[in-house]
Parts: C-alpha cells; sequence; structure tokens
C-alpha cells in the first residue's frame, strides 16, 4: 500500500533552504501553492524559518508523524539522512539528490548503502535521482516535487521514470484544460517500483486511465504480473522510448536498466496494455479514454458541420483500419425529418454550417440507436450565427449516458466561444483542434477495443519432443565451455523438437564427403562446419547445387585451400530448390525469458527487416500473428497465381522453437536461417545456437 506516500499527512523536508532558486525552497513553495492540506516541517540546523513555516534543526526534532521526508542533501550525506528518518519513524523518504547508481561504482554503493539502512527501520524509498509524486486529491493536494505545473483534479495518473518526459506529460493535459489524479516519477527506482505504482493506482478508483512512460524494465516478469491484473481493471497507456537500437543503447546508460526496445513493446501487447510511439498522440488519446467508453467494434458514425475536416479525418480513421459504414434506412427517415433541407443525411451527416441544438442532437441521437455504429466522431466549428452554447449542452447531455465514445474536433477562438468550451469540457467530450488528431485518439479507442478483445489462442504442448537430449546436448556444449554449438549438436537438437531440416550428414574428409553426398543423393550443398566460422557463406564455405562426385569433391578440395589452417568438419547437407526463404530465431532477454522471431529470410530479413516478434511461450494464435504481421504476408499466402506456403508448418515451427527455448532456457541465441518453404513442407537448411 502507498497510501502515506500518495496521501501524506505530514511532509518533511531535509536541506529544506531560504534560497528561493534551490530545489529544498521549491518544494515548499509548491506544498503551498497546491494548497497542500498535511503539515510541513523544513529541516534545517540554521535557519528558524522558511518561507514563513518553523523550521527544525533535525528531523529528529519534528514534533508530530511524518509521512513523506524529501532528501535534498548532497549525496554522501543521504545514508545518514535516510538513517535519521528510520529512527524517526518516517514511513517514505523521497530522495531527489541525484549522484547514485546512475553515477557509476561510488553511487552505487552510496545508494546500497541506504536502501540498506532503508530496509533496516523499514523506511520505503522513493528516487532517488528524482522528482517526487503530486496528488490533485482535494482532501491532500500534495505536490512533493520540485515540476512547475498545478494541475486541476482529474482522472488520469501518470508515472513516468523519467522526470523530463513526465513534466510533458503533465504540462499537456494541463495544455488541454484536463485534469490528473496522480503523477510518480521515480528516477532510479530502488525500493517503491513502477509496478507497484500502477498496482496501487490500480485500487484507486478514481485513476480512470494510467499513462506510463519507459526506458528499462528492471524486473519484466513482475511487471507483466501487475500489467495483467491492472490493465484487467482500467486502460494503461504506455510509451516505450529505446524502440531504435540505437536508443536502446542510450537507454541503458541513461538509468542503468535492462530490457527496453522490443521487448517492452512485446510485454505491452501481451499485458494488454496499448504502446504509443508517440508522447503527445498518447496524453491526446488518454484525454479521450479519461472520460468515454471504449467502443464494441470499428465502425465509426461521423457528424459534421464544414466539408473539409471530414474529409481529413475519414482519412485518418480509415487508415487506422475504422468503417464509416452507410446508416440504415430508418435513421434516413428520421433525419429526413430533423435536418435542413440542405444537409447530407448519410455517414458522414452534414448537419450544414446553420444547424443549430435540434439538428445536432438528432444526428447523435441517430448514431447512437444505430446498431452498425460504435462510436461517434463530430467536427464543431463554431459558426456565429448559430447558437453554440445548446449545441454544446446537447452533445454534453448525450454523452452524459455513455452508450458509445464521442469524439469531438472542435474548431473555434477558445476566448469568444469560452462558454461553449466550458460547456464541452464540464460534459467530458475530448475536444481537439485538429481532425486529424481527433481522429487518431478514436483510433486509440478503438485499437485497444481489438488489443482486449483479441483471443489470446493456446499455448500448444509438444509430447513427442525429447527434453533430455536436448537438455543434455546443451549440458554437454556447457562442461566443455562450447559458446556456439556444432552442426551435429543443432541438428540433434532440432531432430529432439522434430523441426524438420534437410537431411545431413557430416564427415572429416573429402572422400567421406563424396561417400555421404552419395548416399543422401544429388544434388547436395557443403559447408564448413567450425566454431570458428559463423557466416559460413561470407567465409567461403558453402558451396551449393553440386551434382556429381566430381563437383563435390572439388568444392571440397576448394574449401580446403580456402580454409587452410582451420580445422573443420564437412557438414554435406541436400541441396533444396524453388522454396521461399524463411527465418524463425529465438533471443533470450534478461529476467524475461526469450523473444522468438519470424519473417522472410535472405534480403527481407536484412534489408527491409520485414520480421515480428512474440515473447515465448508463443500461442497458436500469435504463432499466427506472427506470419501475419509481415509486410510480405500475403507473398506466403499466395498472390496472382504464385502458390502459397504451408502456413500451419510455419505455425507449427514457431510453437516448437517456442516450447525448446522455455525448456532449455541455456539458449540464448537460436537461427533457423533460413528456412526453405514450400506448399506441403518447410525445412531448416542453416541453423546455429549460442548458448
Ligand atoms: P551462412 O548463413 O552461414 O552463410 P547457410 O548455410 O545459410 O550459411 O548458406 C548460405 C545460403 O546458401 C543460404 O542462405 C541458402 O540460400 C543457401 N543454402 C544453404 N544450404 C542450402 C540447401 N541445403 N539447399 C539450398 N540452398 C542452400
Ligand atoms: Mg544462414
Amino acid at each position: 500500500m502507498l497510501d502515506s506516500l500518495f496521501k501524506p499527512r505530514a511532509v518533511a523536508l531535509i536541506g529544506a533552504s531560504t534560497k528561493e532558486l534551490s530545489i529544498g525552497n521549491v518544494i515548499i513553495k509548491n506544498l503551498r501553492r497546491f494548497d497542500y492540506k498535511g503539515t510541513i516541517y523544513p529541516i534545517n540546523p540554521k535557519a528558524p524559518e522558511i518561507r514563513g513555516i518553523k523550521a527544525y534543526p533535525s528531523i529528529l526534532d519534528v514534533p508530530g508523524d511524518v509521512d513523506v521526508c524529501h532528501i535534498v542533501i548532497p549525496p554522501e550525506m543521504v545514508p545518514q539522512a535516510v538513517e535519521d528518518c528510520g529512527k524517526k519513524g518516517v514511513k517514505n523518504v523521497i530522495i531527489n539528490t541525484a549522484g547514485f547508481k546512475e553515477m557509476g561504482a561510488e553511487g552505487e554503493a552510496l545508494q546500497n548503502d541506504f536502501v540498506e539502512r532503508g530496509k533496516k527501520f523499514g523506511v520505503r524509498i522513493f528516487g532517488p535521482n528524482c522528482q517526487g509524486i503530486i496528488n490533485t486529491d482535494p482532501e491532500f493536494k500534495a505536490y512533493c516535487d520540485f515540476t512547475f505545473t498545478y494541475p486541476k483534479p482529474g482522472h488520469i495518473s501518470i508515472v513516468a521514470q523519467s522526470g523530463g518526459v513526465g513534466a510533458v506529460i503533465m504540462q499537456n493535459f494541463f495544455d488541454l484544460d484536463v485534469g490528473m489524479r496522480m503523477y510518480a516519477s521515480n528516477g532510479n527506482a530502488c525500493d517503491i517500483s513502477i509496478p507497484e505504482i500502477i498496482r496501487y493506482w490500480g485500487n484507486d478508483d478514481e485513476t480512470r486511465v494510467i499513462v506510463l512512460y519507459v526506458e528499462s524494465l528492471d524486473d519484466p516478469k513482475y511487471f507483466m504480473d501487475v500489467a495483467y491484473e491492472v490493465a484487467a481493471k482500467k486502460p494503461i497507456l504506455a510509451m516505450n522510448a529505446g524502440r531504435t537500437e540505437e536508443g536502446a543503447k542510450a537507454a541503458t546508460s541513461h538509468t542503468g536498466g535492462l530490457a527496453g526496445g522490443k521487448a517492452t513493446d512485446l510485454i505491452f501487447r501481451k499485458t494488454g496494455i496499448l504502446a504509443f510511439d508517440d508522447a503527445q498522440e498518447m496524453c491526446q488519446a488518454a484525454v479521450a479514454f479519461a472520460s468515454q467508453p471504449i467502443p464494441r467494434g470499428k465502425r465509426v458514425g461521423m457528424i459534421t458541420n464544414t466539408g473539409g475536416p471530414a474529409i481529413i479525418a475519414t482519412d485518418t480513421l480509415v487508415e487506422g483500419g475504422l468503417e464509416i459504414p452507410p446508416l440504415s434506412e430508418r435513421a434516413e427517415k428520421v433525419l429526413k425529418e430533423t435536418m435542413f433541407a440542405s444537409a447530407s443525411i448519410n455517414n458522414p451527416i452534414d448537419v450544414v454550417a446553420t444547424a443549430g441544438a435540434p439538428q445536432f442532437r438528432s444526428a447523435v441521437d441517430v448514431m447512437m440507436d444505430e446498431e452498425q455504429i460504435d462510436s461517434v466522431y463530430i467536427n464543431f466549428v463554431t459558426p456565429p450565427f448559430v447558437d453554440c452554447e445548446s449545441v454544446a449542452r446537447e452533445l454534453a447531455e448525450v454523452s452524459k449516458h455513455k452508450r458509445k465514445p464521442i469524439i469531438c474536433n472542435y474548431m473555434t477562438d477558445k476566448p469568444q466561444w469560452l462558454e461553449t468550451t466550458k460547456i464541452l469540457n464540464e460534459g467530458g467530450i475530448p475536444c481537439y483542434d485538429f481532425p486529424g488528431t481527433a481522429a487518431k485518439a478514436l483510433v486509440a479507442l478503438s485499437k485497444y477495443h481489438e488489443l482486449r478483445s483479441r483471443a489470446k489462442g493456446n499455448v500448444r504442448n509438444f509430447r513427442d519432443v525429447d527434453k533430455g537430449k536436448a537438455e543434455a546436448i546443451i549440458n554437454g556444449a556447457e562442461k566443455s565451455g562450447i559458446g556456439i554449438l556444432s552442426a551435429s549438436d543443432v541438428y540433434n537438437i532440432l531432430d529432439a523438437y522434430k523441426i524438420p531440416s534437410a537431411s545431413w550428414k557430416i564427415v572429416s574428409s573429402t572422400d567421406n564427403a563424396v561417400a555421404a553426398a552419395e548416399s543422401l543423393g544429388y544434388p547436395v550443398v557443403i559447408k564448413a562446419d567450425s566454431p570458428k566460422i559463423i557466416h559460413k557463406s561470407d567465409a567461403g564455405a558453402v558451396a551449393v547445387n553440386l551434382k556429381n562426385s566430381d563437383e563435390v569433391r572439388r568444392a571440397a578440395t576448394e574449401m580446403e585451400k580456402k580454409l587452410s589452417g582451420k580445422k573443420f568438419n564437412f557438414f554435406v547437407q541436400k541441396f533444396l530448390t524453388g522454396g521461399k526463404e524463411l527465418i524463425i530465431g529465438a533471443k533470450a532477454e534478461a529476467n524475461l525469458g526469450h523473444l522468438v522471431m519470424f519473417g522472410m529470410g535472405g534480403i527481407y530479413v536484412e534489408i527491409l527487416k520485414d520480421v515480428s516478434f512474440e515473447l515465448a511461450p508463443v500461442t497458436d494464435t500469435e504463432a499466427n500473428e506472427m506470419i501475419n504481421s509481415i509486410k510480405m504476408a500475403p507473398l506466403l499466402k499466395g498472390v496472382r497465381g504464385q502458390k502459397g506456403i504451408f502456413i500451419k508448418g510455419a505455425v507449427e515451427i514457431l510453437e516448437r522453437i517456442s516450447q525448446l527455448v522455455s525448456d532449455v532456457p541455456a539458449i540464448q541465441e537460436l537461427d533457423l536461417n533460413p528456412l526453405f518453404a514450400f506448399e506441403d513442407k518447410i525445412v531448416a537448411v542453416d541453423a546455429r545456437i549460442k548458448i
């Protein structure tokens, strides 16, 4: 329970300062300005008072109980301050001071020191290297933070690892005149973690939407547990920075966390968190989530009193996967009676610029009653010749019943239409300044519906696998200190998991290579198998389409010459033609498990990076989605007379790989590249496993 942190009855501040431009002064100013309802105890050994509030020389001198104590003193003094707080019985400290784990070993030692002391006394630690918390609840009005935006009460709670981003998000809601419930930015998060905060807000009725910004997840498994639990209760919208490889590197050096990049987005999807690439888009969507119901489908009813914006919005809606279906005859009949003669009475309903309250109301009512409409998009420009306030009142009235979500692109001069704006805001109608922005918010609501209602599928458990054999091979390799498995080990593991590969033999001499080729049947491929050669074709260690013994002998001799000095075996394999090249792989992620990857092989993976990922264990539904979500998916299904591939086989290989890496977690990386995919079978011709 984080009640004592977010609902503090008394806040102290070690490092309270009389200097106006110091954090130790600004936090007191903020508590005051936000009208904090509890007691403030500035701690300062010299000053008798700060900002007119009596100060105490030490936290131990404070007369009353303290729920939260800020610590804003140099890093080397922080451990003693935490100790003092412990002795005083302080429940939580917010350590704003920086200079700990994020600064390297010395700072980390200091951090470990105060974490220990906190544990000893049962003091919970928020931070260090952080901003703090805000709670707009009128009963508390706790502004334990040094930021400068003073939000009004609302239903969106924000947690951001980075204070800078958190502040931007909070400012954005403020600019949109949308209230906020609680705020937290916990920096290094040495004790109180983001999942713990999310879980707390999951149980906070006034929080209707959680907005999350992370750069890395320290404990992805714990995060997932909490995310499953809370996302089932209320929408969580999230943005993950560090999506690109460059970004991920920067994230690691920034907060010293783990994961990031792909894994985090997969965790979001799997647990039902709606992910965004852009912080502003996320904020704008959050406004809609805070006041509107989730649509039950993709069908949008549009109402407009101006032409152009409807066209822009339509593009964005349709690109976002939404539909704008025609209305029923019944609806048309109603509209014929209520609309002006110049109005257009299908979807979009163009009520025309002269439309007043009765026309708007009838149009919205029709959309609410239409069975084939799931949500309503409105373009509302405020014509000076219309009573816009009564239009707004009708819209607010309908919105109150929350039958279907309403989103409004509201085009006006706010200072002139203050009252109209106020009615829309208080009616909880999300208003946006641009048609595209409004449409994107609606797309987000609809995506969320899709995400939450998507079938999860089942994890198939193959009983025909030989887990013991795979483990034995990996154990053997580990014992002999091998990092990259030999071809025979790799293919034996594939066999143990019934993952089909082209038939093969491993031999150590040219003569035996010829014999192996004879027994496999021509044409064949020969490859050099050695732990030193990772990318065989680059090293000249692959010879394909060898049709007879002479060609095998020649290729083998040439390979020996090229690789002179290196010890290697000949890997002789059946040559396959006519398939499409696929890649399937897996990669271990620290503290999480494995990511499984699917894509088109060859140039598609190298140039277009046309791949998809999922977290193991991969369900049947997810495996199908992985295949369907790559850009080249139509090619795999068959287009323009070209035959498709054996999709069921690809699904099964994904499932079997998922089972393999889950059974044998020592596998760090696994690559089947390429597999040849045919109409009726899929066969691996190259495989690599790193442990
Ligand atoms: P590496 O990836 O180490 O360079 P591969 O075994 O993947 O080596 O071989 C390189 C390429 O040769 C493959 O991408 C594929 O196009 C082709 N190739 C390899 N083995 C076969 C095979 N058995 N049948 C047909 N083509 C093959
Ligand atoms: Mg390869």
